[in-house]
């Protein structure tokens, strides 16, 4: 464990030779696995309580803390960042710095407690949408705030720290399809200097909502991401690696343009932006499918070993202690090696922390059975073009739930691992997506995407015997009926890949090159079904949230932990 490469890497070698030093440890099959947590300092320095909050924490695993260091310009005081970090260090634990790099739009601290740190500083301007309204509690991303973030990656490498994360949110817009950004008017009249343009905030509104220039949403999409990028540079000090937290599905639209960063900051570490942190949204199955692929979506642009999981309860108590330790396991099935636990300011109750010491060892099973099997997902579902296209955010999750080894993919991105192309929703069928549907075998248009693409569909038709169209609209909430309809027809032909042919509600991960599928219950109830793998058929029965590795010859290992629906 002492030797996991971590933090601070050689930026000649970079992720090349952390990648292979994994892979050689990977291929042992040995446990990948890393816990981390993210939490306020002020806890490590209360002296009553703070030895039974790291006896907890090391109980549960965890090996790594972040500590919230700069909230929205304001910097803690250094001399208790330094105090907290030798008390966890003095304990065991590694320690990384984490900041709220620009405020959030709305209380992601802690809504219990009245004294969060919500302002902004005086000297930086607020987010200004495209109705001239203010985003309160978040900053738009101007010189100042650039700078007074810079300050805060020296100082806090001057007080020890060689990792500074900007979590909690760096991103110009919220969730939600729409092109955002600030559109006050110091921002507009940067915008136009910048790309000899002559827009108001009143016709940037206007074009962002009917979508009709790809060229200027293109030019106002890469102001933001270069604001978002320049923060991430001002943070890239010698010294300190920085870090990104993206919002689930987070792109370019929202300022987030990942390949950019990567081609700029080689060593960022990203956390793979999740949702649903309480259970009225986690609960639904739909919600989770939603999780997992919102995770293989990130993936596709960022190498595993730095990439975090936001494992996350908010607000304080909202999502129970079973959900959680269930979404540490959809990371671990996902193939996340850092699973990141956070709570906003709040430190979790001594019960989140039983609950994942006592999954530990289940965690730590799973993760070494899956540590030498690459994800491999045949299934595509196509989403989107690029971020300026301001395209559905979400994808439906029925091909999760009716079990198929699926991800999404944007026609930008390159995977030669695809069977079958699922084309579901409000998408448009670009010249990039024309171009790669004959590398599938089949590609399938649900009825939304095929009455959008009527025209493209039928043009490609005449050359084309690999397109169908099916008869079904995919839905957002995908019930156990629609899942047989799927699954019906997607048995119409022989597959080369695993998936589920009975029952639904059971997701599945391939890990192709171990020969070996992870099976996981959407269910709170038993469920059971038939996988169909190499020909066989294996039946399956799967206790409550229970998650599975099938093997090559047909034997079954769970991973099921204790959980409590009714507490
Ligand atoms: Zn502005």
């Amino acid at each position: 464990m002492a030797n996991r490469p971590h933090g601070i890497v050689d930026r000649n070698v970079g992720d090349r030779s952390i990648g292979q030093q994994r892979k050689m440890e990977k291929d042992k099959g040995k446990s990948m696995m890393k816990l981390h947590y993210s939490m306020a300092h002020e806890p490590l320095l209360e002296l009553s309580t703070r030895d039974a909050l790291i006896a907890n924490m090391k109980k549960a695993g965890i090996e790594k803390i972040w500590i919230a260091a700069f909230y929205s310009g304001d910097m803690v005081d250094l001399e208790e960042l330094k105090q907290a970090k030798a008390y966890a260090e003095q304990n065991g634990l590694e320690v990384g710095a984490l900041t709220i790099p620009i405020g959030h739009p709305g209380n992601s601290l802690n809504p219990e407690d009245p004294d969060s740190k919500l302002q902004i500083p005086k000297h930086w301007h607020y987010r200004i949408n495209k109705k001239g309204e203010t985003a309160y509690y978040c900053g738009a991303i101007d010189a100042c705030l650039i700078e007074d973030n810079g300050k805060a990656a020296m100082l806090l490498r001057d007080a020890g720290f060689t990792e500074v994360f900007l979590d909690d949110d760096l991103r110009v817009g919220n969730l939600n399809g729409n092109i955002e950004g600030c559109y006050c008017d110091a921002c507009v009249a940067e915008f136009n200097a910048i790309y000899r343009r002559q827009e108001t905030r009143e016709t940037l509104s206007v074009q962002m909502a009917d979508r009709r220039d790809p060229a200027l949403m293109k030019d106002w999409v890469a102001f933001q991401c270069d604001k978002v990028t320049a923060v991430m540079k001002a943070t890239d000090i010698e010294g300190v690696q920085p870090g990104i937290m993206v919002m689930h599905f987070g792109d370019e639209r929202h300022g987030i343009d990942i390949p950019a960063i990567r081609e700029q900051i080689p060593n960022t570490l990203f956390r793979v932006g999740e949702h649903q942190f309480n259970d009225r949204k986690f609960a639904n199955p739909y919600a989770k499918g939603e999780e997992m692929l919102g995770i293989a979506y990130h993936l596709n642009f960022i190498d595993k070993p730095f990439a975090y999981s936001e494992t996350t309860v908010f607000p304080p108590r909202s999502l129970k202690e079973h959900h959680l330790v269930y979404k540490a396991k959809l990371a671990i099935a996902a193939g996340l090696e850092n699973i990141l636990f956070m709570s906003g300011t709040w430190a979790m109750d001594d019960s989140y922390w039983e609950a994942i010491a006592a999954a530990l060892p289940v965690l730590r099973a799973f993760d070494k059975d899956c540590a030498d099997g690459e994800r491999t997902y045949p299934v595509h579902l196509a989403y989107g073009t690029h971020g300026a296209y301001a395209e559905p955010i979400i994808p439906t999750s029925l091909p999760v739930l009716a079990g198929l080894p699926v991800k999404p993919l944007r026609a930008d991105q390159c995977d030669d691992d695809g069977e079958l192309l699922l084309f579901f929703g409000d998408y448009e069928l670009t010249r990039e997506w024309q171009a790669k549907l004959p590398h599938y075998k089949q590609v399938m248009f649900d009825q939304k995407a095929a009455l959008k693409n009527k025209a493209a569909i039928e043009a490609l038709k005449a050359t084309a015997s690999n397109l169908v169209c099916w008869d079904h609209e995919a839905t957002s909430r995908p019930d156990a009926a629609e899942v047989s309809l799927l699954q019906a027809w997607i048995a119409q032909e022989a597959r080369e890949f695993p998936h589920i042919v009975e029952g639904d509600h059971i997701g599945l991960v391939w890990l192709k090159n171990s020969g070996k599928v992870i099976l996981y219950n959407l269910l709170e109830t038993e469920n059971q079904g038939a996988v169909e793998m190499s020909g066989r058929k294996h039946p399956v029965r799967l206790k409550p949230l229970s998650f599975a590795v099938l093997s090559r010859a047909g034997s079954l290992a769970e991973y099921d932990t204790e959980i409590e629906l009714y507490k």
